[in-house]
């Protein structure tokens, strides 16, 4: 699920000036600042979160991104946009405003038609130091080459099974949110050769450990849950009883009270967390604040996941923290306490421009360096502001943003140089990549 949501129909205003944000460095860390940009921009990245896709590819996400208020980054006049459409494409123009944007369109869709098949996302990629990118998606691209794309795969639907029109009929948001698990609930069942929900309980249990096996034959290397877009991230740990007593009653229709449901969704959370864990499938989690109105910061408090990740029961299952929890971020770094706990800075360098993220990045470098990892949350907005261009901003706030805190923390006695790089290889690349061998 991007963060950068904005709901952009035609791009970017007035702004003479195209040229990306950087973060102000204190005078005494200048000097190193300028001697680690460029080593940083050599290492090449892991990133941990993206969603890869071409406009008007309906698999890249499913739980769409609302319309909404946008923070100041993420409007259509920011230049930046411009900076990184020059940087990649040649874009001739500092703004998108007229015909500047059908420019950019045209642009791509020539190198689409000269670049067939996968060297279109592989030569952005190359262009970009990305060594590997995890794609988010409902499914796989025939476009994305898969020694350089890394499936996510969604299981929220599998908590979702009966009748969700209650579920629905909270929001708007919602209202487009709920049938679309459902969708994909029925894609999984008719991959699984169901016709409808299996008759038992216990049936049920195993076309959920089913589909994940499959999705992971199909080159799945994570799941990702978004429940924080449908409920809290609070998961109880009710007993077996009381989730098999809703699925024999409302398997066949009728809408489940509050209460039934979320047992059951909490119980099939647990069931997953432990299957995932089996098939050594990290475990990603939407933790920040999400796109729209109606998105709830207090269900989506990273704290809501303690009991959980602090529990001896899943220490065979690998958590991500998607974004980083923010804005709870400076509680989000304290649960990477755990081994088997990490955090993805991914979304988290679009809302913050690189002067705020340097002082994110620096407190969780901080404390846990060795668990937290770089992504981008690069998403496709529309045909001009493609995700092409999220890669890239997503890329130069990193790198800007993590020479300036580490040369903070070496001009402040922290930390030596070679042990600054040696973290820089780690969070853009290292730690996350070694949860895949
Ligand atoms: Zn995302």
């Amino acid at each position: 699920m991007p963060t950068l949501r904005a709901a952009v129909v035609m791009l970017l205003g007035s702004l003479s000036l195209a040229a990306q944000s950087r973060p102000l460095v204190p005078p005494a860390a200048g000097a190193i600042y300028q001697r680690l940009l460029p080593q940083i921009s050599q290492i090449k990245l892991f990133d941990h979160h993206a969603h890869p896709a071409f406009p008007g590819d309906d698999d890249v996400d499913i739980a769409p991104p609302p319309p909404g208020q946008t923070p100041l980054r993420l409007r259509d006049d920011n230049p930046e946009t411009s900076a990184a459409a020059r940087d990649l494409f040649a874009f001739p123009f500092a703004d998108m405003k007229g015909a500047h944007g059908k420019w950019l369109v045209d642009k791509k869709a020539a190198l689409k038609r000269a670049h067939a098949g996968a060297k279109y996302f592989d030569d952005i990629l190359d262009r970009l130091g990305i060594e590997t990118s995890m794609a988010n998606r409902v499914a796989m691209a025939d476009y994305l080459n898969p020694a350089r794309f890394k499936w996510v795969f969604f299981v929220d639907c599998l908590m979702f099974p009966f009748d969700n029109s209650a579920l629905a009929a909270r929001n708007g948001d919602e209202a487009v949110y709920m049938p679309l698990q459902t969708k994909l609930l029925r894609k999984y069942e008719q991959e699984a050769g169901l016709q409808a929900l299996p008759p038992t309980f216990d049936g049920y249990l195993t076309f959920v450990a089913r589909s994940l096996e499959a999705n992971q034959k199909r080159g799945g290397v994570a799941v990702k849950f978004e429940a924080a877009y449908f409920r809290s991230l609070y998961f109880d740990d009710p007993p077996r009883e009381r989730a098999q007593a809703a699925y024999d009653r409302y398997r066949g229709g009728g809408v489940p009270s509050p209460q039934e449901y979320t047992d059951f969704q909490d119980f099939i959370f647990r069931r997953i967390v432990v299957e995932a864990g089996r098939l050594h499938l990290p475990v990603h989690i939407h933790t920040n604040a999400g796109g729209g109105d109606y998105f709830n910061l207090r269900n989506v408090n990273v704290l809501n996941l303690e009991n959980v990740v602090r529990d001896p029961r899943y220490q065979g299952t690998t958590f991500v923290l998607i974004h980083g929890g923010y804005p709870f971020d400076r509680q989000a770094i304290f649960l990477a306490s755990m081994k088997n706990v990490y955090l993805d800075s991914s979304g988290t360098e679009l809302v913050l421009y690189p002067g705020e993220f340097k002082n994110v990045l620096r407190v969780w470098l901080e404390t846990f360096p060795e668990k937290v990892t770089f992504g981008t949350d690069a998403f496709p907005y529309n045909e001009a502001l493609g995700v092409e261009e999220v890669y890239w901003i997503g890329v130069h706030t990193s790198r800007t943003a993590l020479a300036a805190a580490l040369a903070e923390m070496i001009a402040a006695r922290e930390i030596s140089e070679p042990r600054a790089l040696a973290i820089a290889r780690g969070y853009l690349h290292d730690n996350a990549a070694a949860l895949y061998k």
